[in-house]
């Protein structure tokens, strides 16, 4: 059965779930007040997951993540994962958390199937960590990260976000880091939202920045496979890991995008700076893949073709904890 693909000739091999837009931390970008409850449609459940998942997988997507909010702050997270690990032609099941419960419940996970775990650390310092995410956990975080190694999950990863305040010896933090740890760290450019205007302009810093740091000391871009994200990633000899760039504000960033997003309510949103999305969730009431399939194929006809971050347009994304990145 055919890919799905929009009217710009991309295929989408690759989908993002919100399983809800409740955090528990309050990351300066993103939530700094924390999460702030408003009245809104109730969360999918698993087994509506799961149908969505399959006509998905039926066609041809073989990666599915998991994000929110926070991923991790619903009960039936392992559920999920195992009903999605378990439809035919699904070979990745991923989640990006934050990782505050991540030592304690790794194992359960992994086991019911959980492949690629992502997680958002954006300072090796313990107390700018505890500034920039409003909580002291760094160290549980990362013990949480060792546990997934120590259970070779195929792919661990963290991800950081680049801000000025965090950039200073920071390179050379995650460096050392990656030196004897087979984790790939993937510095994303600080994205401009509805609510982090004033934030955006004293934090942000070019990727540039970066690149140029990692070609100084001799660290070599490496080709990305089919189903990666849009990071670049780069080894250098003497590191076991990886260092990368996520930079959604270079020119062509949009032109390999495969990767659609549903919310937490089951909407599709066709671009993470869209605006609002199509409503999915009145057809997951039932195993019936042809409508569910034929309105995905009419929302993809109208994907655009990229975002407007460079015209300072976030669609009516205030966070992004609304999505999920
Ligand atoms: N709560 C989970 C976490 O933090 O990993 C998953 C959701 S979070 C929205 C997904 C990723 O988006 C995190 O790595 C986070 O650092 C990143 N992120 C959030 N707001 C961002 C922004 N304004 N610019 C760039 N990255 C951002
Ligand atoms: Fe929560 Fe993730 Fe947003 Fe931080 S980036 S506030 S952990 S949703």
């Amino acid at each position: 059965m055919e890919t799905f693909a929009d009217g710009f000739g991309r295929r989408f091999r690759y989908l993002r779930i919100s399983l809800t837009e409740v955090c528990n931390f309050r990351c300066v970008y993103c939530l700094p007040n924390g999460y702030q409850k408003v009245a809104g449609p109730a969360l999918m459940t698993p087994l509506e997951i799961e149908r969505l998942g399959r006509v998905f997988s039926q066609r041809g997507v073989a990666k599915f993540r998991l994000t929110g909010g926070e991923p991790t702050v619903r009960r039936d997270l392992g559920e999920i994962i195992g009903r999605l690990a378990a439809l035919q032609g699904v070979n990745k099941v991923a989640m990006t958390t934050n990782g505050w419960n991540l030592a304690r419940h790794i194992d359960e996970w992994a086991a019911a199937g959980l492949t690629n775990l992502n997680v958002s650390v954006d300072s090796l310092e313990p107390d700018l960590f505890h500034r920039i995410t409003g909580h002291n956990r760094l160290n549980s975080v990362l013990a949480g990260v060792d546990r997934a190694l120590d259970l070779a999950l195929p792919s661990v990863k963290l991800n950081a976000v680049l801000q000025r305040d965090a950039v200073g010896g920071g390179f050379d933090r995650f460096a050392d880091y990656v030196r004897s740890r087979p984790v790939a760290v993937r510095f994303i450019e600080l994205m401009r939202t509805g609510d982090n205007a004033a934030f955006f302009e004293d934090q942000h810093v070019p990727g540039g920045d970066l690149q140029a740091w990692l070609t100084a000391r001799g660290w070599t871009p490496r080709p990305r496979g089919a189903d990666d994200g849009p990071a670049i990633e780069y080894s250098h000899p003497d590191h076991l890991g990886r260092l990368g760039l996520i930079a959604p504000y270079s020119p062509g960033f949009c032109d390999s995008c495969n990767r659609l997003r549903i919310t937490a309510s089951g909407k599709l949103r066709l671009c993470l700076f869209g605006d609002d999305g199509v409503d999915l969730r009145h057809l997951l009431d039932r195993d019936d893949a042809e409508p569910l399939e034929a309105l995905i194929e009419s929302a993809l006809s109208i994907k655009p073709r990229g975002h407007r971050l460079a015209e300072g347009r976030s669609g009516d994304t205030r966070n992004l904890s609304q999505l999920g990145g």
